[in-house]
């Protein structure tokens, strides 16, 4: 072995609270302790230490062990450490070598099955970690190592992390008569977004199953901070303004994906995820439980940090959440049935959506000009749902586009144009004249306070475009309406 020279050269004593002993003395012992330390360096990553000929022989695994057996991590063979580092935890100064706070993940005995240059196979008996591993060199440079499982799961009702969960939706309706039977959360206004963490890696999906975890860099730290918890979690995406959530502000967020934008943006907009369920932990699977049950598992995870929290649930007391929420201006609330399983990809009665405002996906069929000094723009959108017959109009949008919005949507639709209405049923006279029309390809989102007796939109604002759909994936006019 060679050693602590390099250990030595790494560090200095003045500056760091690890062990740094002075000679070459080292101790006797009897080859079998190990621990394995959570290093919050700059990037994440779990330190596992054999204790060999009188020092740490060395691995940094980005992932931490795996669980599974076919999961094959990446391991750096690092430099032995002396066997006094055993115990060590601190923060080691930024700065520094491995700067970060350090915690023992887990320590123990382990027991030598193999031991050459090439291959160490080790059977842990640890805390938290118990069963037979295998390090193997596996690359051109002596540090490439891998590191497999090679006894099955610990428990024998492991069962994998899901690499996809589609999320669960609500039904619109009113506060239930069976009041007690619920909690009531705030309905937040932001995007949906359904989080996997593993091995301290926080991976985000769209309600689509679309990755945009590259969007919000500012949630990386979420997944470091859940450390070697395996976890999915669903929630909303929100950039808070003054304290309220601000779609219009999300939106300069929500499409962004060039690094050096999203990092800046991270910074002068920052987003929260506000977390309110979670779907699978550590080897099992949450979704078979009732709300109540997932709900204290939740609340366990203790999720509340620079840009995360875990969103407030109230037992029962339905009205008056719903008029706080009125108070705070929030859209509305979701009442959740205390009994109720989780059903990924479906929309279910068990979570009705409870809100004064109504949201709708709309297609785009034609715009009125702007007037006075906004006559380079369009003034309102025509717009329609699918029908049977065709797109019925449901309604004209005139508030709610910001000035960017406006620019890029003028420019979008003028390379629509066509000659007649792509609308199946009759606009009204005074919504006809001077109207251009467009090719309805355009998907945009509106909220309204109600329908009309003649079933227009009452009072709608426009909240955005919706890049991510298409004309076949808007909710047909008879379901929404
Ligand atoms: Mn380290």
């Amino acid at each position: 072995m060679a050693g602590l020279g390099e250990y030595r050269r790494k560090r200095d004593a003045r500056k760091t609270p690890e062990p740094v002993p002075t000679d070459d003395a080292l101790p006797v012992g009897a080859n079998n302790i190990f621990v394995i330390q959570e290093h919050h360096a700059s990037r994440l990553h779990w330190d596992v230490r054999l204790e060999r000929d009188g020092v740490l022989v060395s691995w940094a695994v980005p992932k931490g062990l795996p669980t599974e057996p076919g999961d094959i991590r990446l391991a750096v063979h690092t430099e032995d450490h002396p066997m006094e580092y055993a115990t060590f935890e601190g923060e080691i100064p930024r700065g520094e070598y491995g700067g970060g706070r350090m915690t023992i993940w887990d320590r123990g005995t382990y027991e030598t099955v193999k031991w050459s240059d090439r291959e160490v196979a080790v059977v842990f008996t640890g805390n938290r970690v118990q069963g037979k591993y295998t390090f193997f060199h596996g690359g051109k440079s002596d540090k490439d190592w891998m590191v497999r499982r090679s006894d099955p799961p610990q428990r024998s009702d492991w069962t994998a992390l899901p690499d996809a969960i589609e999320p669960m939706l609500a039904t619109l309706g009113a506060l239930p008569p069976d009041g007690d039977n619920w909690a009531y959360e705030f309905k937040w206004d932001g995007v949906r977004a359904m989080a996997r963490v593993d091995g301290g890696r926080l991976r985000l999906f769209s309600r689509k199953g679309n990755e945009i975890t590259s969007t919000y860099p500012e949630l990386r730290t979420l997944g470091e901070e859940l450390g070697s918890t395996q976890v999915w979690l669903d929630g909303e995406v929100v950039a808070f303004v003054d304290g309220r959530p601000s779609f219009a502000a999300l939106q300069k967020r929500m499409h962004v994906t060039d690094e050096r934008m999203t990092r800046r943006l991270a910074v002068d907009l920052p987003v929260t995820y506000v977390v309110f369920d979670v779907l699978h932990l550590d080897g099992r699977s949450c979704v078979d439980l009732p709300y109540v049950r997932r709900r204290e598992l939740l609340v366990d995870l203790e999720l509340r940090g620079s840009h995360w929290n875990t969103s407030p649930s109230y037992p029962a007391e339905g009205a008056a959440v719903l008029e706080t929420a009125r108070e705070q201006e929030l859209e509305g609330i979701i009442a959740k049935r205390l009994g109720s399983r989780y059903h990924p990809g479906r929309r279910s009665p068990d979570w009705m959506k409870v809100t004064d405002l109504r949201a709708v996906e709309v297609v785009i069929g034609g715009w009125r000009p702007g007037e006075g000094r906004r006559s380079d723009v369009f003034g309102s959108l025509l717009v329609g749902l699918p029908s049977p017959d065709g797109l019925r109009y449901v309604g004209h949008v005139g508030t709610g586009f910001t000035d960017e919005a406006l620019r890029l949507l003028t420019a979008k639709l003028h390379r629509l144009d066509r000659k007649t209405s792509p609308f199946c049923n009759d606009i009204p006279r005074d919504r006809a004249r001077g109207a251009r029309w467009v090719r309805p390809t355009l998907v945009g989102e509106v909220v309204f306070r109600d329908w009309t007796p003649d079933d227009r939109m009452r009072a709608p604002s426009w909240r955005g475009l919706r890049a991510d759909k298409a004309p076949d994936d808007v909710t047909e006019w008879s379901d929404v309406r």
